[in-house]
């Protein structure tokens, strides 16, 4: 896979050895050939390497502590640059706001579509779906039950053979219905071809979108950076959904969209389930991608200790009484960068004296990441859905038992409580607590 081949590619770098520009430049065109092998474009991966190398060489790798270190971390900046750097949001501007979903057939538009919906019905967003896809009658019944396990309307016409009305229609439904967001899901034919492409685009100037998805499967590798082409200059579409990446996808799509067509990747899909859908962050697919997410962390607990930022931020959760185990998950990746768990706990504020003394082994939490990471975003946010089928399949999902999750979950609510309790004492900040 392309993380072992970029791990092999940087291994001769790690250890004590003395690095040489020789290194460098060997090290680099490995990385070359391992992204090239993850079929990203070949000029794409000339153009990063050459990039990572002068980085390298400017950031004095070769007389770096630990040069292995700061080469992964060099690396992980310039993929994390090459797939846009930050995290791009939907413009869900507009009343309604139009979201039209486009690509080919099998690449996951229905799925995205019910996921999207699910997603921003999760925001409290009045959201409707829209069948457009004329040509399979599955389509629109594949939808129809999304909709339903989403809680959201499906809008269809069965008998309807023009999309474009379909679609104008919808749109005029939607503001009668005065819903905030249309998701219209379309069709798609297995290659690129005329009347599809037409079709979407006379769908596009019709209803006019405030946002065009275009999704693509992310197996498909070096294809996906074609297609994604051609929808490109015919829809000038405004973001990428890649889908299926929880398969054996090399990721290779990943890092030569953006490049190739200039246009965020906005969302990705990582299951077949309504709630398998993430916000696009450009930094974690390069993580993801290297597979190295410990080392980059180590190297930046070199560059930086704690961000004050998120100490801020956190506190003024704790003192609204909304610490969730979002907020827990980004305490545990804190403390990743810190060093010890001991650190982490005491981060919290209030918290440090108490476990000054206590015996915190950093094994210890690897069982509490894993179940957190099993949750939600949405059960992570509010702890009190979870029920017992919900924590049957978290404790599932990550490897643990009914119990470990139990005990977790009795335990974060005793954190809360003791949280709460600090803030009814009014001791330091003195802010005032909102009524519960
Ligand atoms: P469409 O033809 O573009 O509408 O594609 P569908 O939404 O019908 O998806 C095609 C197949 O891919 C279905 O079996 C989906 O369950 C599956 N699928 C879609 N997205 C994902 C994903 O992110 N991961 C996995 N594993 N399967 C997906
Ligand atoms: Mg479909």
């Amino acid at each position: 896979s392309l993380s072992t081949k970029l791990d092999y590619a940087i291994k001769s770098l790690k250890g004590e050895g003395k690095i040489t520009e020789i290194n460098v430049a060997t090290t680099v065109k490995e990385i070359r050939r391992a992204l090239v092998d993850a079929d990203v474009n070949y000029k794409v991966a000339k153009s990063v390497t050459d990039k990572i190398k002068d980085e390298a060489l400017g950031q004095d790798v070769l007389i770096a502590v630990k040069p292995g270190q700061l080469m992964v971390k060099i690396v992980a900046d310039e993929l994390t640059n090459l797939m846009g750097g930050t995290k791009v949001d939907i413009n869900l501007t507009g009343e309604p706001a139009v979201v039209l979903v486009a690509g080919l057939q099998g690449s996951g538009k229905t799925t995205f579509s019910g996921k999207l919906g699910y997603l921003l019905k999760k925001q409290n967003r009045n959201v409707l779906l829209v069948a457009c896809d004329i040509y399979r009658p599955a389509a629109i019944d594949q939808l129809k039950v999304l909709g339903e396990q989403a809680g959201v309307e499906v809008y269809a016409e069965p008998e309807n053979r023009n999309a474009v009305e379909i679609a104008r229609n919808a749109i005029a439904y939607a503001k009668e219905q005065r819903k905030k967001v249309v998701i219209v899901d379309t069709a798609g034919r297995l290659a690129i071809d005329e009347q599809m492409m037409r079709e979407i685009a006379e769908v596009k100037k019709a209803i006019q979108p405030t946002e065009t998805l275009f999704v693509v499967d992310s197996m498909t590798g070096q294809d996906a950076v074609n297609t994604a082409k051609a929808f490109n200059e015919r829809l000038n579409f405004d973001g990428v959904v890649l889908t299926k990446l929880d398969g054996d996808s090399r990721g290779g799509a990943a890092l030569s969209i953006r490049t190739v067509v200039e246009k965020p990747i906005k969302y990705i899909g990582t299951g077949e389930k309504l709630d398998a859908i993430d916000v696009f962050h450009p930094d974690r697919m390069a993580q993801r991608i290297l597979g190295m997410g410990d080392v980059i962390s180590l190297v930046e607990r070199a560059q930086q200790n704690f961000d004050e930022e998120e100490a801020r931020r956190l506190q003024k959760k704790i003192r609204k009484n909304q610490f969730d185990f979002n907020d827990f998950l980004s305490q545990l990746e804190q403390i990743k960068k810190m060093g010890s768990l001991k650190d982490l706990v005491g981060m919290i504020p209030g918290v440090g004296k108490m476990v000054k003394d206590m015996d915190i082994s950093d094994d210890a939490f690897k069982p509490i990441e894993a179940i957190i990471r099993s949750m939600t975003p949405y059960e992570r946010a509010n702890p009190v859905v979870l029920n017992g089928s919900r924590r049957r399949r978290i404790a599932d999902g990550s490897g643990t038992s009914i119990q470990e999750v139990n005990n977790l979950l009795k335990q974060f609510e005793e954190m809360r409580k003791m949280m709460k309790a600090m803030n009814n004492m009014g001791g330091k900040g003195g802010m005032p607590v909102p009524n519960a």
